[in-house]
């Protein structure tokens, strides 16, 4: 019989697989914040998924993926940047709002379903926050915002993937075209305010470094 994954399993997968991204290590309380779920219910489900040889958790308590739980996840993460592309792109939904409905549509989608979305969706390379789809990386001089210079010009490339929890954050950066594909000028670093600010036109957004080092930029020569 074929193996399937509950939904709830397929959360952790995912969420474990952004936080590793992001650099982080992965605690069971920090899942449970991530997940807003009972720090005993986590640690129940860890426990079978551990035991399902889907994650390790070593002598620290950091939990990490197996080879099975990666390549899971890889896959959930592929059904969820094209579940967002899908929304974002052919039915219009907010950019700073469509990881909450991906979540949602992501354990709902079959494999035919997967392979005729990317079909019908002309096979997008990346998520409309810039995270890339399997095969495709982001280019080599990729820079996180806390490492901008001062009177540089940056292209944003890529909003983290943790980020995009935060609805008020994704709303603000929207707002300000803190999106990929746009430019800003890096106007201020100020080390005492922890702050980075950046300008577009007559606009100036402030963003504190620890939003800061979680978008992603490149170099560019100026604003065309
Ligand atoms: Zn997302
Ligand atoms: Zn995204």
């Amino acid at each position: 019989m074929e193996e399937t994954t509950s939904e709830v399993v397929e959360e952790y997968l995912l969420e474990i697989y952004i936080l590793n991204q992001a650099g982080e290590k992965v605690k069971a309380n920090k899942l449970a914040a991530a997940l807003n779920s009972k720090p005993s219910t986590v640690f129940a489900t860890l426990q079978r998924m551990k035991r399902d040889d889907l994650v390790k958790i070593n002598r620290s308590k950091e939990i990490t993926l197996t080879t099975k739980g990666s390549g899971l996840a890889d896959n959930i993460a592929y059904r969820h940047n094209l579940a967002e592309y899908f929304l974002c792109n052919s039915l219009k939904i907010p950019w700073s709002e469509v990881h909450m409905h991906a979540h949602k549509l992501e354990h709902a989608m079959t494999p035919l379903v997967v392979e005729k979305l990317a079909e019908f969706l002309g096979q997008p390379q990346f998520c409309p926050h810039g995270t890339p789809m399997p095969g495709q990386s982001l280019p080599d001089n990729t820079l996180t915002l806390d490492h901008a210079t001062v009177d540089t010009y940056v292209e944003i490339v890529m909003i983290s993937e943790d980020l995009e929890d935060s609805l008020e954050i994704m709303q603000i950066l929207q707002e300000k075209l803190i999106m990929p594909g746009y430019k800003h000028l890096v106007a201020n670093i100020s080390t005492a305010l922890q702050s980075i600010s950046l300008k577009q036109n007559n606009m100036e957004t402030v963003l504190p470094m620890h939003v800061a080092k979680k978008i992603y930029a490149i170099n560019v020569e100026e604003i065309t």
